[in-house]
């Protein structure tokens, strides 16, 4: 006879959103809720590196791997050094997360059903899932971070996809006290943004990579190219390097919308739920306020429902700024540049948060080139009408990251 699991809340995808979302339920001493997890990976360890900014004293600062109070942002013309106070800039590798999350899966007494979820049906009162292997599982809620695309195409579909190597010197080469945020003397593509950034654990260590902001990925020998070629930007000599771990990533960057409802008792969570900023697919700091926002509502017998990541206006802005971006009437650099240089650091890292007043964003907006913004918001307003006559069109799902050329843990230079 085939299983059947009831439960309160269960949650579909164990991956970045769920594990915020276990820790919070814990946090917040939710107890007596039947919790289910179902992945057919259960994840553990390093497979990736969060970074965000943040107020210092909050839950995750055991957990978090460095934080920096200054931050650099560089352009060919200049460099400049963000004070970042009161935010900081704050690195936390899955692994510490993963364990905080199985630790209060062990307290909440879940349910690890390790296996893929293949159907989901919502009746208005309850959902029943169906997995892979056979099982159904019951539940009053659902909170799904399956990957999930956007419901029709973005009007601008760009993916920011990098490589990284985590790079051990043998003598002291990296500036501790500072990360550098985004670096965009690299050479800039045809189509798109490029930047190198740096987070130094140590003098000695530190996480090195290659970003770009485009349509497409590139081939695994080209972020390796790219790659070492921002090392040699950034002075470091490769024979003194050790290239310990390699991470790669593809994550969306678009304007297409991510449902966050699709039914009355699902809700999805993480960058399936929209969690990611189609600006500069930042996603962790999304994560982590819904992930509290749900903690707080089933401690106090609500529904578990979170605001939208961002603000409707928010994502109307980053669709303008995507398009610019995209149309080429702005230049990456020169876009991020004026931001920082003409706004306080905080400023722009709270309303890239999506979590600035409607005045502190006009401040903001108005820090750009205007003229190319209008034409922007311009074919913004036509693209969405001609979208409404089309018939819907089904969006791509994101490619998986390249891995190929990877380099294993070597010299930075072999
Ligand atoms: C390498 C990397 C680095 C990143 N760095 C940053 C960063 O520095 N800052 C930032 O803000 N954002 C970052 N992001 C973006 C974002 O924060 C992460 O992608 C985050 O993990 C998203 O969480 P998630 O729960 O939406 O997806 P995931 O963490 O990918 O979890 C999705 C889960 O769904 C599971 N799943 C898939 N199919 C099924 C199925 N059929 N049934 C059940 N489960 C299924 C998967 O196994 C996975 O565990 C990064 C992303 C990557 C890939």
């Amino acid at each position: 006879m085939r299983s059947s699991v009831d439960v309160d809340l269960a949650l579909l995808g164990g991956g970045g959103a769920a594990s915020l979302v276990l820790a919070a339920l814990d946090r917040h001493g939710v107890r007596g809720l039947r919790v289910a997890v179902v992945d057919p990976v259960h994840r553990r360890g390093q497979d990736r590196t969060w970074a965000f900014w943040d107020r210092p004293g909050g839950d995750l600062d055991t957990l978090l791997s460095a934080s920096w109070p200054r931050a650099e942002v560089l352009t060919p013309t200049g460099r400049r050094v963000l004070d970042l106070a009161p935010l900081r800039y704050a690195m936390l590798r899955s692994g510490p997360v993963y364990e905080r999350a199985a630790a209060a899966e062990r307290r909440l007494g879940a349910t690890r059903m390790v296996t893929a979820v293949d159907a989901v049906d919502d009746d208005g009162d309850r959902v029943r899932v169906r997995t892979s292997d056979g099982r159904t599982l019951r539940a009053g809620w659902v909170l799904d971070s399956r990957p999930c695309p956007p419901a029709r195409p973005g009007r601008t579909t760009w993916l920011q996809h990098f490589r990284g190597w985590w790079l051990e010197a043998d003598a002291p080469v990296f500036d501790a006290g500072r990360a550098v945020l985004m670096d965009f003397r690299t050479p800039q593509p045809a189509r798109g943004v490029s930047f190198g950034y740096v987070l130094p654990v140590s003098d000695r260590y530190a996480l090195v990579e290659y970003t770009e902001f485009s349509p497409t990925l590139l081939t695994g020998a080209g972020y390796d190219a790219a790659l070492a070629g921002y090392r040699d930007l950034l002075g470091l000599d490769p024979a003194r390097l050790t290239v310990r771990e390699v991470e790669n990533g593809v994550i969306p960057m678009t304007d297409g919308p991510f449902v966050a409802r699709p039914s009355p008792r699902v809700v999805r969570l993480g960058t399936a739920g929209g969690a990611t900023r189609p600006s500069t697919g930042f996603t962790f700091s999304a994560m982590r306020r819904q992930a509290d926002q749900i903690a707080r509502a089933l401690a106090a017998g609500r529904p578990p429902v979170p605001r939208p990541a961002y603000p409707r206006r928010h994502r109307w802005m980053d669709a303008v700024a995507l398009r610019a971006l995209d149309r080429g009437s702005v230049g990456g650099p020169q876009f991020f540049a004026r931001l920082f240089d003409r706004n306080p650091a905080e400023r722009v890292l709270r309303f890239l948060d999506g979590t600035t007043t409607p005045a502190e964003e006009l401040a903001v907006m108005s820090s750009t080139r205007l003229r190319p913004m209008v034409t922007a918001a311009v074919g913004d307003a036509a693209h969405r009408l001609r979208d409404r006559l089309r018939p819907p069109r089904p969006a791509q799902p994101v490619p998986a990251p390249v891995r190929d050329g990877a380099s294993p843990p070597e010299r930075a230079g072999a």
